[in-house]
């Protein structure tokens, strides 16, 4: 293994057959044979290495698995259908009922509902925090609190949490401390270094980054995912093959994508600060961004996420929408297409205003992905739009 990000995410092929072909294959077949009796015996018995069903693993997946916990820094993982296939199985395959979740209040909207709708059911719950106030989560600590769960940067207020801070904390309290590194990738940020045990990811956003396949990633230490595997081999979550390979090949231009998100970003961010159009540009490599001090220590570049806060509210957003001609209108993100969503009315709409307000979701606020087109092209659109709807 290398210590260069770019050479392990390209050179780990260890799905390579005896066929000496360059690009890895794709293993579409439900299980796997052996030789003997004896050898399917030691196989289930963990005796021996060696793929069984895939269900339980299958080269492609373990190539992408290999390639990402290279990149966390993590020892052992788990690919999963979809993002929430691996929130789901990192929080149901390590509480039981009667356990409780510590989470920040910024949370992906079907995280925030598997915390308060799903996992309740089962006799496990939640309380959130606010990341404003770091000196209340003591407060929130329960006898039977057993996790810290977090997003950072957040989806979509971008804002972030000190993975320092989150790391000391769980410790202090014995929690396991899950982050959700979808939105930086491990390319520009890897929370296992700062204490997480856990590391998930939804692929289907930048380790995809061309808007095709769904997956998930669970990461984390060796014991843990262990744990996790027993869950997610018995309740079946697993990624086809071919989705796998889609991943891990994506896997080989993280690196360079994110570079080219993450210049046109701050490019598309520095055109807009101080429009009059906006009340707000919001971005984590701004200085103006309330955590930008934080967002340099534990990121290396801001990331592809932009938001614009229109002033008008709803109405202006919507026919700020309906002005752009290039920008896709899509609940995706992290594609090579540059994306546009309106929170208040689409992903965050089940939010009451004052619950959207205190995750810093306000009426006009727009959330940009900004894809891998030439910048002036997007800002073009962006600015073409906010001078149509203008009223
Ligand atoms: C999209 C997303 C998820 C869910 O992932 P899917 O692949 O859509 O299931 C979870 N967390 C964050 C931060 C996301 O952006």
């Amino acid at each position: 293994m290398s210590q260069h990000f770019e050479t392990n995410s390209i050179r780990i092929n260890p799905s390579k057959s005896n066929q000496k072909e360059h690009s890895s294959p794709i293993y579409l077949t439900s299980s796997f044979t052996f030789d003997s009796a004896e050898e399917a015996r030691a196989t289930f018995a963990d005796e021996i290495e060696g793929n069984i069903y895939s269900r339980y693993a299958n080269p492609n997946s373990s190539d992408l698995i290999e390639k990402v916990c290279a990149a966390e820094g993590t020892e052992d993982g788990i690919a999963t259908a979809s993002g929430m296939a691996a929130m789901f199985g990192s929080i149901a395959s390590l509480l039981q009922q009667g356990d409780h979740v510590l989470a920040a209040r910024s949370l992906f909207g079907s995280t925030h509902q598997l915390l308060t709708r799903v996992f309740p059911k089962w006799g496990i719950t939640s309380t959130y925090g606010d990341i404003s106030d770091y000196l209340n989560w003591e407060k929130l600590v329960q006898p039977n609190t057993k996790m810290l769960f977090i997003e950072t940067p957040s989806n979509p207020g971008l804002e972030i949490i000190d993975l320092e801070w989150a790391g000391n904390f769980a410790k202090a309290h014995n929690l396991i401390l899950v982050v959700d590194n979808c939105f930086a990738t491990p390319y520009l940020q890897q929370p296992a270094k700062w204490g997480a045990h856990i590391v998930t990811h939804s692929a289907t956003k930048y380790i995809d980054g061309q808007g095709r396949v769904l997956g998930g990633l669970i990461l984390g230490t060796q014991e843990l995912i262990k744990e996790v595997q027993f869950f997610t081999r018995h309740t079946g979550p697993a990624i086809s093959p071919f989705n796998a390979w889609i991943l891990s090949k994506s896997m080989e231009t993280l690196g360079v994508r994110m570079d080219r998100h993450c210049s046109n970003a701050l490019k598309v961010a520095e055109y807009f600060e101080g429009n009059s159009q906006l009340n707000a540009v919001k971005y984590p490599f701004l200085k103006s961004h309330p955590q930008y001090d934080l967002a340099v220590k534990q990121m290396s570049q801001g990331g592809g996420i932009i938001t614009l806060d229109l002033k008008g509210g709803v109405e202006r957003a919507q026919s700020f929408i309906d002005e752009l001609k290039m920008i896709s209108v899509t609940a995706n993100l992290g594609d090579s297409r540059s994306i546009i969503t309106h929170p208040a009315s689409t992903t965050h709409s089940k939010l009451s205003e004052e619950e959207r307000e205190r995750v810093g979701i306000s009426n006009g606020l727009i959330r940009l992905s900004v894809g891998l087109e030439h910048y002036e092209d997007i800002i073009a659109d962006v600015e073409r739009a906010l001078d149509l709807s203008r009223k």
